[in-house]
């Protein structure tokens, strides 16, 4: 920890100095809101600017914790709060040279969110959101999930003590309501689509006092993911990648690792150079058709083995479009099969097991080196952003097992026939 992170009554306060909406610049105090009163544009959280400038060094961060709180500059919590919960984040950035010779890249890195601890990216924008409720006053706290942020959000509430009731559409893969369940959340399942959930989640929360992380607390949401960005640039020592490639569901994440890469770039920590690329899988591709047509279309009923992508109508939809035209990457929609592909893919040549939504990732670097879109001689870094192990019921088809007897000739067999 720094001197000047324990600098008395410095932890216990945040740098964040209000809200302002992204579209008519309207300041608001810190408090429940996601939207202009004026204007009805998204707001985001900004930063006193001078404060962050004196704090946030290479060598601040660099001596901070092992986890998100080692930019807490520029987070919206204070350290001391932000401390007590999972500590998610400094996920490893692995080189990997199988896939990268496989498909005939220079290089290609993986930032493997899959081991935070509730196994996927969404431990961060919960530990950035969950605790404003608390301070906000609010009675509980809630989400709307695809899957992966009914487990963060649970967890959390768990170590925050809160009560949490996460909203998820019926018939999800199984293990992700097993452990939201098991983290002790109100489990409510509706029959429908995400979005339908979505929907009954923004009604809630303006009727009962609950803090719905991906709702009304949607600001501070965001700033957590931006940590993924500033870790990759941190990783390869204060340098940004040529590229990142980014799974979109809502397209929140993709708008926070934009807003993190500018704002690394504001207090000189990079250059702000990097193409952010998305992408979703065909059968729920609002954002990547929306980069060819130029308009965002709600997906009425989404199909994809890709459950955490599939969000027919996408919260931050514009915002995602503007930060990959803005960066000059590309938007990209592959199938089911070449999702199913990558994620093997990647299981087999580098030994990083992932779900979908990770598959879709390495499903688009295969096809954009393809097609010649990525260069060859270009740093690629892949957001992994969930885990395998959470997901397994769709790979059942491809498990290949032999069984034998107690038996050294059978196993002799079957080894042979493998070498
Ligand atoms: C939620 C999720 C995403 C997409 O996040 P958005 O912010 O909704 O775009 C990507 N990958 C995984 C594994 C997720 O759970
Ligand atoms: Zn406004």
């Amino acid at each position: 920890m720094t001197s000047a992170a324990c600098a008395k009554g410095e932890v216990s306060k945040t740098l964040a100095s209000g809200l302002y909406c992204k579209s008519c610049g309207k300041r608001f105090e810190l408090s429940v809101r996601s939207a202009c009163d004026e204007c009805f544009a998204p707001v985001e959280v900004r930063y006193d600017e001078a404060s962050v400038a004196e704090r946030l060094t290479k060598q601040s961060v660099s001596h901070g914790p092992q986890n998100i709180w080692r930019y807490w500059p520029l987070l919206p919590v204070s350290l001391s709060e932000g401390i007590k919960g999972t500590n998610p984040g400094m996920t490893p950035l692995r080189e990997c040279q199988n896939l990268a010779s496989e498909l005939g890249v220079k290089r290609v890195l993986v930032k493997d969110d899959t081991v935070n601890p509730t196994y996927s990216f969404k431990d961060r924008p919960v530990a950035t959101s969950l605790p404003k409720a608390i301070e906000f006053g609010l009675k509980g706290v809630g989400c709307a999930s695809t899957g992966n942020l009914a487990g963060a959000t649970a967890a959390s509430a768990a170590k925050y003590r809160v009560p949490c009731y996460v909203l998820i559409p019926q018939g999800l893969e199984k293990n992700k309501v097993l452990s939201a369940s098991a983290y002790g959340a109100t489990v409510i399942e509706v029959k429908g689509t995400y979005d339908t959930a979505n929907r009954l989640a923004n009604l809630i929360a303006d009727r009962y006092s609950v803090g719905f992380v991906n709702v009304n607390l949607r600001p501070y949401y965001v700033e957590g993911s931006k940590t993924l960005a500033m870790e990759v640039v941190e990783q390869l020592g204060w340098q940004e990648p040529d590229r990142m490639i980014v799974p979109m569901g809502s397209g929140a994440l993709l708008t926070a690792v934009g807003k993190g890469i500018s704002e690394l770039s504001m207090y000189g920590l990079s250059s702000g150079s990097c193409m952010i690329s998305g992408t979703q899988p065909e059968g729920c591709s609002p954002i990547s058709s929306a980069y060819e047509t130029g308009e965002v279309l709600p997906v009425e009923k989404p199909k994809t083995v890709a459950e955490s992508l599939a969000i027919g109508d996408p919260a931050s939809g514009d915002e995602a479009l503007g930060v990959i035209r803005g960066s000059g990457g590309f938007a990209d929609a592959p199938t089911d099969s070449e999702i199913v592909e990558g994620q093997l893919l990647l299981a087999r040549e580098e030994g990083i097991f992932t779900e979908p939504a990770g598959g879709t990732v390495i499903a688009s670097l295969r096809r954009k080196i393809d097609d010649g879109t990525i260069r060859r001689d270009e740093t690629v870094v892949c957001l992994i952003t969930g885990n395998g192990l959470k997901v397994p019921s769709h790979l059942e088809s491809s498990i290949r097992t032999s069984v034998v007897g107690p038996d050294l000739r059978e196993v002799e067999q079957v080894f042979r026939s493998g070498l």
